[in-house]
């Protein structure tokens, strides 16, 4: 079958999946979405016998019905080669009690589970260009405040027809992601720091997106802009194949007795994309309890599922879990265009309201629908470092802080609602070593110390491991250390792509 996509806002649009992945969102600014779910509860008993690289294939047959068979296989052989995940499967499935389960998403190149997406994204990306674009070169901008930048970097890192350039705000990151980001090798990236914040950076970033005249210069060079951004499809896609992963693991572990038994699935959530993709494995036929959606002190989510009401006024704060620092989750919008019964003139509405109050009120029906999938917690700063602390102490697991503000809410749900047996699913986001000072100082006191001894330190004191990714860190000489106002962000890019 032939799969189109439409737009959240716009749902007379009929895409091909190469068109929605080239061009990352949607004129009209709604978000690009399958028209239908496939329906494969019937073909889980073949899935079940695949492995990762394997079932990815089926997943992504499902949805990229313009790409041939040849063309998906090289996409996932080339993303997830065993020798950028550490070998053997891209994903681990780690218990900690018989129903408590956590799904390490982290063993890729910079150890955080955005590698899973951008690993494959810039091939499915150069494919997409060659259908719908001509074979254009693609320059992708990236505006991060840490995990995405060096992920994007890493996953388009010398891929053959791509540029990119990242931006990251000088005194925004953490010491370990900037070191991650300033020694990133590879011929065709760049990274430039930015006088200001997360904000100033974004902001300079779109500003050159929508700017004709760039545009114009690029097309005379043969070049267009695209997005590695989380609401790109592209992104999205690939995060669907780890939660039909861990339920058929969990199947051939003989713990999930029947294709038919339903299990929670728990997930740190920021941007909800990672939670989203969950929904979509379910709406696909996999069968979930519950979605128990994990907030920081950054609890918009949270209080957006017990209301209805989703809030953006409010203060913003820098926690211990800084990828879920977000107060602008934008996968919401298609959650809430499913759950309306797809109606975009809603939906508009909701996001304009949001543009020019920062708020809207989904009303009883959506609310309830909500509520009847999702469980909203969240877990502050002294909570998260308790859960990391306990969670070594008691169960013999070394877990980052974004995983452990998940662990907590788990808990919450299972002492509020007693549901402790079903099997539960907790997404381990990054490597505990990737947010080292935070991990640490959960354990022990810090001192005056940098984040490489710390983490010898953490090795030493939990007699686990560094991923080498890291270590090798220290011994990098730093390619970039350009600091750019951000007044000059678009003049950096006229010289780093060579236009007049
Ligand atoms: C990005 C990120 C998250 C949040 O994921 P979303 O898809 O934005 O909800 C959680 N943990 C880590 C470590 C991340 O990098």
């Amino acid at each position: 079958m032939w799969m189109h996509y439409k737009s959240t806002r716009n749902s007379g649009l009929r895409l091909p999946a190469s068109q929605v992945i080239a061009q990352g969102i949607s004129q009209e600014g709604g978000l690009f979405v399958p028209e239908s779910l496939p329906q494969v509860r019937e073909k889980l008993p073949l899935w079940k016998e695949m492995d990762y690289r394997g079932l990815a294939k089926a997943v992504f047959a499902e949805f990229l019905t313009d790409f041939s068979e040849e063309e998906i296989s090289q996409c996932v052989e080339r993303a997830y080669a065993p020798d950028k995940f550490e070998g053997g499967e891209p994903v681990k499935l780690v218990p900690l009690t018989d129903s408590k389960y956590l799904l390490e998403l982290w063993h890729g190149p910079t150890c955080a589970f955005k590698d899973m997406a951008l690993q494959i994204l810039p091939h499915f990306l150069t494919k997409s260009l060659e259908k719908s674009a001509q074979g254009k070169e693609a320059v992708i901008l990236v505006a991060t405040s840490g995990d995405t930048g060096k992920a994007a970097l890493e996953g388009f890192k010398d891929v053959p027809g791509t540029r990119i350039l990242v931006f990251y705000p000088r005194d925004g990151v953490s010491p370990m992601q900037k070191r991650q980001m300033v020694t990133q090798e590879g011929e065709n990236v760049g990274v430039c720091a930015i006088e200001g914040n997360f904000d100033d950076a974004q902001t300079a970033v779109k500003a050159i997106f929508t700017d004709p005249g760039m545009k114009r210069a690029l097309a005379e060079k043969g070049m267009m802009f695209s997005s590695a951004n989380s609401i790109n499809w592209g992104r999205l896609l690939p995060q669907i194949v780890y939660y039909f992963y861990s339920y058929l693991e969990l199947v051939r572990r003989g713990r999930v007795h029947s294709l038919e038994e339903p299990i929670n699935i728990v997930v740190p959530t920021g941007n909800f994309g990672n939670i989203l993709a969950a929904y979509y494995a379910s709406r696909m036929g996999l069968p979930v309890k519950k979605f128990i959606c994990a907030s920081n002190r950054n609890k918009v989510l949270t209080d957006f599922i017990r209301t209805g009401v989703y809030d953006r006024r409010r203060e913003f704060y820098a926690t211990s879990s800084p990828s879920m620092d977000i107060l602008i989750s934008s996968n919401l919008e298609r959650l809430l265009y499913a759950l309306s019964g797809e109606d975009s003139r809603a939906l508009a509405g909701w996001m304009e309201d949001l543009k020019e109050k920062g708020v809207y009120d989904v009303g009883p029906q959506v609310r309830e629908k909500v509520q009847g999938l999702f469980y909203g917690g969240f877990c502050d700063d002294e909570g998260t470092a308790r859960t990391v602390k306990r969670t070594w102490e008691q169960e013999g697991y070394l877990c980052d802080t974004h995983t452990a503000v998940a662990l907590d809410v788990y808990r919450q749900y299972t002492e509020e609602t007693g549901d402790g047996d079903t099997p539960a699913v907790i997404a381990s986001t990054a490597s505990p070593y990737k947010f080292v000072g935070h991990v640490l100082g959960a354990l022990e006191p810090l001192g005056e110390e940098d984040e490489f001894e710390s983490l010898h330190r953490l090795e030493a004191l939990t007699r686990t491991q560094a991923p080498g990714q890291l270590v090798s860190l220290r011994g990098k000489e730093p390619r970039f250390t350009q600091v750019t106002p951000k007044e000059q962000t678009a003049a950096f890019v006229r010289r780093a792509l060579g236009l007049s």
